[in-house]
């Protein structure tokens, strides 16, 4: 066994370069167990379509009837694949198994008397969603649907009888993997009390087929109807089927659409009446054009795949073999302090089997959860392609996660949204990683994913990490730091604009002056452009000229279309005739709050920024001081582990426990400041000796140092000349203890730590992506549930109850400010 799987492994090792040259350093594990597209299939598929010619079907032209034919042979071909006798089953092309499950619920809501339906609880979103138009429903959880088979009856439908009841159940977890019995199809269908409405069986085989063999070869204890995702198991076209079981096809001649090329005969105007289609059920339901290019795609598709992979049986083999070692390799992961490192909700020891899909979250080492968000930025940096989240699997997460109904509405009230970062809600995870293989996976994905899991979030010291402490009072007075640099990035996620030494910069309540005042959006969706997604936003390089007043932008990127701009300027005066007053005020969303921000209507500025980065987008500008939604507020707010590193140190025994005053309690935070374009504050500072320290430990680990510019900081401090570098009171990551100190003359207070993600690789001169320094960060700065910390958040905080003088009344700061630390705090 063990051979036949390495040998079929190596196998697959050695055309991996050729047909998948796009995997070449990522590691795919996601599409619930799905195969992806080989060169191969791409090649074959380009000489078909190039050497004959294939016509739109349903005409008699040549070309047309070429395509009719071809279509009808790749239909028996695709029965024959799942030993379905086409005498016995029909097979119907649709865009996919959710368009499969549409077209059964069409026919069933349209009997006389609708349908009940009742689902599995592992069941996809698509088959949740019939539901709403059954007369009744129920989810069945494992012991109820067993039950249904021993007794044979359904749990009590509560309302009026239907004509029919649809059961439906997936073949295979999309989510843990999970294989449900295809015999329960005959049984479910058999074990109907006589005088009850006919039972229909509806297995959804999306996951299941993608790496293992469907056999349809028994009618009688088949699914009346069977949806599958056509591209999940050959890797393309993008098509589905819906395998119908001809005994149940009655149901389907209550449907009552009918679109074009499904019948024989259309009456109009004085009398209507239409005569459907007789011969095959495929031709009533196949409305319009097929896709018969897709269709066609199918046949290469098929043929492709089985040179490259063998039987479904072989490829179910290859996949067991790779998640038996995936479980094996997750499931031994211990922290230094003997506790597991992954809680798998998938059940290798399941009766009816388990597929090549694992699902599993990650605690540390102390046993609190780690966040999907934090862990995902990780993934994507070391391209690891894993999905995470709530997987369209609404009943299985719920029961992975036992997550009571109460409770998920609780989060969704609290703002949790598939999808959005917080996705650790009362301590416990909304959601799962999932790691799946296809065909194309081998045992070196397997080894590189677990050993990456090991890499990040196995803490082999027993001791969790925590801020090294320092007692404020400890601060010393005489030590200093001076302002190294200052910059403003005019733009939001573009270039920043290095303010010149001896220019005196304004200090505004929303943050330095110009700072993020301006932004690209994308023209359709509104939503802000980030570096994150966009890197060579770092290459549109801002500069502020007062002496012309303008916003000087230039684009040192690569080269641009004949006639385009390498530079535009922007007025910095925000006279409203350069904005677009006539078209609707354009939301849009800023790290996820709706601003209406003024749109440029020059065209000359917008073909600019769309020009040189490829992507249509509009200039937009949130001047200071607007209301409602022309203004945001400051997220930052001191993190868990910057609580921990001021405790005190020596508590008396017996004492009370020392109940710190939470920063951002009510008491000490004053209304909330304002914030311009800024992900979460007005100002972020760094501290020269952390990036210091930051290389020095990124350098031991064999890697190269990275710019300061990294972090985009408005602020860099650095020790004063005259002192040792290390005077242990303004030490690396000392900032991380300040609460508030003084540049120049101004007070300013700390607001918290900033989180990183990957963005932070985004080299700032070139705009290229790269592991450094987050891969570090991840490893020596990860917090409070994974989250990365580097830098802190900062505002202006104005003197109270003082006579203004000139100095307070514009607030200025230049580079060379001596820095002072308040040790009275
Ligand atoms: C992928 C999948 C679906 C949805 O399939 P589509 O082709 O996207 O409609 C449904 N159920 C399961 C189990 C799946 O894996």
């Amino acid at each position: 066994m063990r051979d036949v799987a390495t040998g079929y492994n190596d196998a697959i090792e050695a055309l991996r370069s050729d047909e998948y040259p796009m995997l070449q350093d990522s590691v795919y594990l996601d599409h619930a167990g799905a195969t992806l597209c080989s060169k191969s299939l791409m090649d074959d598929f380009a000489r078909d379509m190039t050497s004959a010619l294939y016509g739109n079907p349903h005409s008699a032209s040549w070309p047309s009837q070429q395509s009719t034919a071809r279509i009808e042979d790749v239909r028996l071909r695709l029965l024959s694949f799942f030993k379905a006798d086409p005498s016995e089953f029909d097979l119907v092309f649709v865009a996919n198994a959710t368009a499969g499950v549409k077209l059964v619920v069409e026919a069933m809501r349209s009997l006389p008397l609708g349908f009940t339906y009742a689902y599995h609880e592992a069941c996809h979103t698509s088959l949740v969603g019939v539901r709403e138009e059954a007369r009744d429903s129920a989810c069945l959880d494992d012991p109820a649907l067993q039950s249904w088979l021993e007794r044979g009856c359904l749990p009590e439908p509560n309302c009026q009888p239907a004509s029919a009841t649809l059961v439906a159940y997936p073949g295979q977890s999309h989510m843990d993997g999970r294989r449900y019995p295809l015999s329960w199809s005959g049984k479910l269908r058999r074990r109907r009390p006589a005088a009850s409405p006919r039972v229909y069986t509806l297995l959804d085989a999306a996951s299941l087929a993608a790496t293992s063999p469907l056999d349809l070869c028994d009618p009688e204890n088949a699914p009346d109807f069977t949806v599958l995702s056509l591209y999940k198991i050959f890797g393309f076209p993008d098509l589905g089927a819906l395998i119908v079981r001809r005994s149940a096809e009655s149901v389907f001649s209550h449907r009552k659409y009918f679109g074009g090329g499904t019948v024989d005969m259309v009456l109009c105007g004085k009398e209507q009446w239409h005569a459907p289609k007789s011969q095959f059920l495929h031709e009533r339901l196949e409305d319009g054009t097929l896709p018969f290019h897709s269709i066609i795609a199918l046949d290469t598709a098929m043929t492709t795949h089985e040179r490259l992979f063998g039987t479904m049986e072989q490829v179910s083999a290859h996949t067991s073999y790779l998640i038996r070692r995936l479980l094996g390799g997750l499931s031994s992961l211990r922290h230094g302090n003997g506790r597991p490192v992954c809680v798998l909700y998938t059940d290798a020891t399941a009766d009816s089997g388990c597929g090549p899909v694992v699902s599993f979250n990650i605690r540390n080492s102390a046993g609190a959860w780690i966040s999907l968000a934090e862990f995902e930025k990780l993934a994507t940096l070391k391209k690891m392609h894993v999905r995470t989240g709530g997987l369209c699997s609404p009943g299985g997460i719920a029961a992975a996660l036992k997550l009571e109904p109460w409770q998920m509405k609780n989060n969704f009230s609290a703002g949790f949204r598939c999808g959005t970062d917080s996705d650790i809600m009362a301590g416990k995870p909304t959601g799962v990683i999932r790691a799946s293989l296809g065909a194309m996976s081998t045992a070196s994905d397997v080894s590189r994913f677990v050993e990456f899991v090991d890499e990040f979030f196995v803490e082999t010291d027993p001791v969790p990490p925590c801020m090294p402490s320092l007692t404020i009072a400890s601060i010393s007075k005489t030590a200093r730091l001076e302002v190294q640099a200052i910059t403003v990035f005019p733009i939001k996620s573009c270039g920043g604009f290095q303010v010149p030494k001896g220019a005196s910069w304004e200090v505004r309540p929303e943050g330095l002056a110009w700072d993020r005042e301006w932004c690209l959006v994308h023209r359709g969706s509104g939503q802000a452009l980030s570096q994150k997604r966009y890197p060579q936003m770092a290459l549109l390089r801002p500069s502020i000229d007062f002496n012309k007043g303008v916003l000087l932008v230039e684009w040192r990127g690569g080269p641009l279309k004949t006639g385009a701009a390498s530079h535009i300027t922007v007025p910095l005066s925000a006279n409203p005739s350069l904005f677009d007053s006539t078209r609707r005020q354009m939301p849009s969303r800023v790290c996820g709050d709706e601003i209406s921000p003024h749109v440029y209507s020059s065209p000359e500025i917008n073909d600019f920024f769309t020009n040189a980065l490829g992507i249509p987008c509009v200039l937009t500008r949130f001047p200071p001081g607007g209301r409602g939604l022309g203004s945001r507020s400051t997220k930052a707010r001191m993190q868990t582990y910057q609580q921990c590193a001021v405790k005190p140190q020596h508590v008396l025994p017996g004492a009370f426990p020392e109940i710190p005053s939470p920063p951002e309690s009510d008491s000490e935070q004053p209304r909330e400041g304002k914030i311009l374009l800024s992900n979460e504050s007005p100002i972020l500072l760094i501290h020269a000796a952390s990036v210091d320290a930051l290389n020095r430990e990124i350098e031991s680990r064999g890697g190269p140092p990275v710019d300061g510019a990294a972090f985009r900081a408005n602020i860099i401090v650095r020790p004063a000349a005259a002192q040792g570098e290390d005077e242990s009171p303004l030490a690396p990551y000392s900032e991380d203890a300040w609460r508030s100190i003084r540049i120049g003359a101004h007070n300013f207070k700390l607001l918290g730590a900033c989180r990183r993600c990957q963005m932070v690789c985004v080299d700032q001169d070139t705009g290229e992506k790269k592991q450094e320094p987050f891969t570090t960060l991840a490893k020596t700065r990860r917090f409070d549930g994974g989250k990365v910390y580097f830098g802190c958040h900062m505002c202006h905080r104005p003197p109270k109850g003082e006579r203004p003088s000139g100095v307070t009344q514009c607030p200025t700061i230049q580079v060379g400010d001596p820095v002072v630390v308040d040790a009275d705090e």
